[in-house]
């Protein structure tokens, strides 16, 4: 069993991501890269997961998840194994919102689609701040969700628990690692101990991963993410 992945992908809802990231683009354009799941990760937010999901329907399979920022700005992917489980992850997270809202004009628009690409909303929270949610909350939050908690680009020099924090806590609960694929030579050796993965982070339809990175059963350290992932 091996799938070909890219689990950090941001749709139009994110500020930062494209307008052109619309359920129905991000499918068919991970269908067309020959990847066998994606996870739509949104900043804060999952109110574009379950369009995406049904975009995804029979092209390509889909987890919802979420990109949170935590109180130490920190960002932190989290997947959840169903739509009910990231939904009420993502009502838990807004009340954590500061309560800043989104100028869209700077920072960009916040699109709510359906799965016919119909924008059927736009979110006035601006979604990329850091919540009033510590790493250790977002952590336990997810897990007890049945989601999987992985710390988002740790190599970076910034928005990561390496920069933000100085070194990943040895107590905190961390369902795998993930490390862009500039900084898999160096972070990768030493962090090998734990499952990694490396995604897009794509905020651009072309951004998206080739069919280049996967999850089997022989590396021992993402077994649970490869579980996890079968499921869907
Ligand atoms: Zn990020
Ligand atoms: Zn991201």
């Amino acid at each position: 069993m091996k799938l070909y992945y890219d689990l950090h992908i941001h749709s139009a809802l994110s500020p930062c991501g494209d307008d052109d990231m619309t359920p129905n683009n991000i499918v068919n354009m991970a269908y067309i890269k020959g990847l066998d799941i994606i996870a739509i990760s949104d900043h804060n937010s999952c109110l574009n997961a379950r369009a995406v999901m049904e975009a995804g329907k029979g092209v390509v399979k889909v987890v919802p998840g979420m990109e949170v920022t935590t109180a130490e700005e920190v960002h932190t992917l989290c997947l959840f194994p169903d739509i009910d489980s990231a939904e009420d992850m993502g009502e838990y997270v807004r009340a954590k919102m500061t309560g800043i809202k989104n100028q869209p004009e700077i920072f960009g628009r916040q699109l709510v689609m359906n799965s016919q690409d119909e924008i059927i909303g736009e979110e006035e929270n601006l979604l990329v701040n850091a919540l009033d949610m510590d790493i250790y909350e977002v952590s336990a939050e997810t897990k007890k969700r049945g989601g999987l908690f992985i710390p988002a680009h740790i190599d970076k020099s910034s928005y990561s628990v390496t920069a933000n924090l100085g070194f990943l806590p040895p107590d905190l609960y961390v369902d795998g690692l993930e490390i862009t694929s500039r900084g898999l030579e160096t972070f990768g050796k030493q962090y090998a101990d734990f499952g990694i993965i490396t995604d897009s982070d794509a905020h651009y339809l072309e951004n998206i991963s080739e069919r280049e990175r996967f999850i089997d059963e022989e590396n021992k350290n993402t077994q649970k993410i490869l579980g996890f992932l079968c499921k869907f």
